[in-house]
C-alpha cells in the first residue's frame, strides 16, 4: 500500500483525540474516587454513619433553591393562619434545637448555607418533603393524620433528618460514582455514556428535580426516622407519639385505593414500628433532658 501522508495524519489525530478524551475521563474518575478516600467521606449526626458526598454543596444548595422556588410557584399554598403557623412553628422549633445540637457537637458545617423554610400547600396528598438545604413542604391533606404539633413533629423531624444527614447529596453521589465506574469498564468507547451525560447535566445545573431525581434507600429512611425522633425529642415533642402516627398513617393507607406518598416510598409498617420502638430509649432521653432543663419534669414523691 503506498504510504499517504494525510490517512497517516488523520489517523494519528483520531488517535490523539481519542487519548485525550480518555485522559481526561480518568482524571476525572480518579478525582471522583479521590474525593470519596479523601474528603467526599462524611459522617451523619448521631448515628455516625459514613457516606459518600462528592456533589458541591453551593451547586446543590443552589438547585435545590431553584427548584423550590418552581415548585412553590406551580402549586397553591395554604392559606388557612392556624394551619400555616403550626407547619412553621413545629418546623422552626425542631430546626432550632437541630442548630443548637449541632452547634453544641462541633457538627454545624452539616447544615452550611441552610436556610430552612416550611410552607404548607394546599393539596389532598398525603406527603412531605425536604430538599437540600432545609427547603420543607408539607400537604395540607397530611394535617388530619399529623392531628396536633406532636404529630406534625414526627413528619418534620423526619424530614429535617434527611436534610441534617444530607441524603440526596448522597445519592447523587452513589449514582454517579456507579455510573463512572460503569463507564470505566466500557472505556473502549473512549467517551462518557449516554446515561453519565444525562446524570452529570441533571446534576450540574440542567433542572435536576432535586427533591425527586433519586428515591431515597430504605437505610436512608431508617435513618430518617432514627434521627427524626431524636430531633423531635430535642425540641420537646414527645417521640412516643411517633407510634400513634404511625399507626393512624397506616389507617390512613388501608382506606385509600392507593398507599399515601408519603408512605409509599417508606419501609413497611411492621418493620417500622419495630424499628421505632427500638430507638425509643434513645430519642427518650434527650427528650427527658429538654424537661429537666426547661423544670418541667415531674418529681417523685418521696
Ligand atoms: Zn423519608
Amino acid at each position: 500500500m503506498p504510504f499517504n501522508p494525510l490517512m497517516f495524519s488523520e489517523n494519528s489525530l483520531a488517535r490523539r483525540l481519542f487519548e485525550r478524551q480518555a485522559a481526561i475521563f480518568f482524571l476525572f474518575l480518579c478525582l471522583s474516587v479521590a474525593t470519596f478516600i479523601f474528603g467526599g467521606c462524611t459522617e451523619v449526626p448521631v448515628t455516625g454513619r459514613s457516606q459518600i458526598d462528592i456533589v458541591p454543596d453551593y451547586q446543590l444548595l443552589a438547585m435545590s433553591e431553584q427548584e423550590y422556588r418552581q415548585f412553590l410557584r406551580k402549586h397553591r399554598l395554604c392559606k388557612d393562619p392556624a394551619k400555616v403557623a403550626m407547619v412553621k412553628r413545629v418546623g422552626r422549633r425542631i430546626s432550632q434545637a437541630v442548630e443548637r445540637f449541632l452547634y453544641e457537637t462541633g457538627q454545624s458545617q452539616r447544615i452550611r448555607g441552610y436556610r430552612w423554610e416550611f410552607n404548607l400547600v394546599c393539596g389532598k396528598e398525603i406527603n412531605a418533603f425536604c430538599m437540600p438545604g432545609g427547603k420543607v413542604v408539607v400537604y395540607s391533606g397530611l394535617l388530619p393524620i399529623a392531628k396536633n404539633d406532636n404529630g406534625l413533629a414526627v413528619v418534620l423531624g423526619h424530614e429535617i433528618g434527611h436534610a441534617v444527614a444530607n441524603h440526596a447529596a448522597e445519592r447523587m453521589s452513589q449514582a454517579l460514582l456507579l455510573q463512572l465506574g460503569g463507564d470505566a469498564l466500557s472505556m473502549l468507547t473512549g467517551s462518557y455514556s449516554p446515561a453519565t451525560r444525562r446524570l452529570l447535566m441533571q446534576l450540574y445545573g440542567l433542572g435536576a428535580n432535586v427533591g425527586v431525581l433519586l428515591p431515597y434507600s430504605r437505610t436512608q429512611e431508617y435513618e430518617a426516622d432514627h434521627l427524626g425522633l431524636i430531633f423531635m425529642a430535642m425540641a420537646g415533642y414527645d417521640p412516643r407519639g411517633a407510634l400513634a402516627f404511625w399507626k393512624r398513617m397506616m389507617a390512613a393507607a388501608r382506606n385509600r385505593p392507593r398507599p399515601p406518598e408519603f408512605l409509599s416510598t417508606h419501609p413497611s409498617d411492621r418493620a417500622r414500628l419495630e424499628k421505632i420502638v427500638e430507638y425509643l430509649p434513645e430519642a427518650l432521653s434527650y427528650y427527658r433532658r429538654y424537661l429537666e432543663e426547661h423544670g418541667m419534669l415531674k418529681r417523685r414523691k418521696r
